[in-house]
């Protein structure tokens, strides 16, 4: 897997005057956006999880980038000013692991020309395309294998002229040593080397590099004021046309679960095939695993158990596995899913008492904390955010207090994780359940119970109520093996992949900002429409909120539901066993615009009855 990306971004843009001497070239502006920070957005997109920039030139505008993309690296080229790209190249190259994409910093491309290299069987390989008439070419000459043989800008140097060079490369390591090894063989001959000067000269010695040609592809480089005039006017329209052509129909999933996700998760699932008992998918199962712990735990402090399955897997996996033989367990039950962990714990036969609590009202945190203390348990279960209403729970506050009565904690986030901020050891929970297709905004298949090190440790011995969902078995196979024990949802694992990236970028914080925000605009068209919620708005979660039926007997849930299904957004009906509701989550990759058409959706409807 290429999770790798260089640009080379050092040069000084003097063909463009006065518009780049105070600014790198890479921050043009097209359609409203730095070109740069476009490609730094198709590489995320594509699943690079690491973007070396090469900087020379203004490299401030590149120290900001960085500040907003938390996976750019920078590399600093010194001598900019007397070197060219192959010396911004070459300050990056021991930041490159295996394989990286090796970009221009000053280049509009269609994204797909990423997926060309990343998809290419060939490890060493120079994306080309198809006359562009630009005027400014750069030609290339193959074998009969298609690699590399000489490259040109004078068509007279080249016996026959296979393509042109776009920019985008993809190369290993040991081909990028190789061309520093020739830069630095070359410095007084050639201070000023291009990064194709080096790739020609490698190739046509002893180490192949490819060229794939993409006869139609729509990219250019902008060096001037005419390529700046063409890029605006043809080929910026004409990259938009064919992304959006590769666009999947948008749906607003307004349901609590499984949420709306970008295309780019959508796309991650496209993948070569691979049997994931081999190291490499193993590799990415940890990377997962190792990712998810970070966003609820200091570095080393959380592990993650991964199963198949959905959120309830991860709940049946903690109540089956974190309680002893002589356990006693107290399960908070204010809504559907306390209820649910406590039928879990009756069908395996342990013993458990419930608290509980009406799920409109704030939990009695006193009357809860008197029962921890009087009723000898040794754990407790409770929902972090009760999806049956939409009540956020004070589960810091509860498991605080549990821990400092020797009470082990077993929480069910999965309806809170990577919206609400949470740290484990801070929170004191010991175990806490989530799935790949809430607030991570991932596909469904996989859930996960993150565990503190030493609460994982502890359950080692316990008895084994549960085969395929017993946590430590599960995980003490994958860290020996470096595979599950049972086959995992593979499509579901690389779409994780890609919402853990994407989720990183905007982080946690952000994500519940821009949920909250959406929730504001939903709260407010609800009271505006003079609907009523049973949930006092200080106890809102920010990411689901329930809705009473209106009294109007042409009221119909399913007609309000065919009515906003046919406009894209789709609800659902409540849970409340004593109340007529109906709930509207905001969560996912939804925007507050996006919630602002459903609430005109609701109020047309709510104008009919
Ligand atoms: C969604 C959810 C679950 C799990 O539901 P699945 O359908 O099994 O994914 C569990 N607990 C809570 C609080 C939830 O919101």
């Amino acid at each position: 897997m290429i999770t790798q990306a260089v640009i080379m971004a050092g040069g000084l843009g003097s063909r463009l005057g006065a518009r780049t001497k105070e600014m790198p070239k890479g921050f043009l502006e097209i359609g409203g956006m730095p070109i740069v920070e476009q490609s730094v957005r198709k590489l995320i997109a594509c699943g690079i999880e690491d973007i070396i920039i090469g900087t020379g030139h203004c490299k401030e505008y590149y120290e900001e980038l960085a500040k907003k993309y938390p996976c750019i690296k920078l590399a600093h080229n010194k001598d900019y000013a007397d070197t060219s790209s192959m010396g911004t190249l070459a300050v990056c190259v021991p930041l490159v692991k295996e394989s990286a994409l090796i970009l221009e910093s000053d280049l509009l491309y269609d994204s797909i020309g990423l997926n060309v290299l990343i998809n290419e069987m060939r490890k060493d390989v120079i994306l080309s395309s198809g006359k562009t008439g630009s005027g400014d070419e750069v030609y290339l000459q193959v074998d009969g294998d298609c690699n590399l043989v000489k490259h040109s800008k004078k068509k007279e140097d080249l016996e026959s002229i296979y393509s042109e060079l776009v920019g985008i490369t993809k190369l290993t390591r040991s081909t990028l040593d190789l061309m520093v090894k020739y830069m630095n063989d070359h410095k007084a001959d050639q201070p000023k080397m291009e990064y194709e000067v080096a790739m020609s000269a490698i190739s046509s010695s002893c180490h192949k590099i490819g060229v794939r040609k993409v006869e139609y592809y729509t990219w250019c480089e902008i060096d001037d004021e005419n390529h700046l005039k063409r890029a605006v006017e043809q080929i910026y329209p004409h990259i938009l046309e064919n992304e959006s052509i590769r666009g999947i129909r948008r749906e607003v999933l307004l349901n609590p679960g499984p949420a709306t996700t970008t295309d780019s998760v959508k796309y991650a699932q496209v993948q070569a095939d691979i049997c994931p008992r081999e190291n490499e998918f193993g590799d990415i199962m940890g990377w997962i695993s190792k990712e998810l712990s970070l966003f609820v735990g200091a570095p080393g402090r959380v592990e993650t158990v991964l199963f198949g399955g959905s959120g309830t897997a991860g709940d049946e996996a903690m109540i089956s596995s974190c309680v002893p033989q002589d356990g006693k367990l107290l399960i908070v039950d204010n809504g559907a899913y306390g209820k649910r962990m406590a039928k879990m714990a009756k069908i395996y036969g342990i013993d458990y008492d419930t608290f509980v609590s009406d799920g409109i009202h704030r939990i009695d945190v006193e009357a809860l904390k008197k029962a921890i203390v009087d009723g000898k348990y040794t754990h407790m279960a409770i929902v972090y955010h009760e999806t049956t209403t939409g009540i956020l729970n004070p589960v810091p506050e509860i498991c605080r207090f549990c821990h400092e009565h020797n009470v082990v904690t077993i929480v069910d986030a999965v309806s809170a994780f990577a919206a609400v901020p949470i740290d484990m050891d801070r929170d004191c929970i010991d175990f806490m359940s989530s799935t790949s297709n809430k607030n991570i905004q991932g596909m469904a298949g996989l859930a996960f119970v993150f565990c503190r090190k030493e609460a994982l440790e502890s359950i080692k011995d316990y008895p084994m109520r549960n085969y395929y969902l017993n946590i430590y078995d599960q995980h003490h196979y994958f860290i020996k093996n470096n595979q599950m024990r049972f086959t995992p949802p593979v499509q579901t694992a690389y779409a994780l992949r890609q919402a853990i990236l994407e989720t990183k970028i905007e982080t946690i914080e952000g994500r519940y900002a821009r949920y909250t925000a959406c929730w504001k605009v939903l709260v407010e068209a609800v009271k505006r429409i003079g609907l009523k919620m049973p949930v006092p708005e200080s106890e809102h979660s920010h990411l689901i909120v329930t809705i009473m039926d209106p009294e109007s007997p042409k009221y119909n849930f399913n007609d309000l539901h065919d009515f906003a299904r046919e406009h894209g957004f789709t609800i659902y009906p409540g849970k409340l066993s004593d109340a007529p509701t109906f709930r509207i989550a905001n969560i996912g990759d939804i925007r507050p615009e996006e919630m602002r058409e459903f609430t005109v959706l609701l109020e047309q409807y709510m104008k009919t009855i």
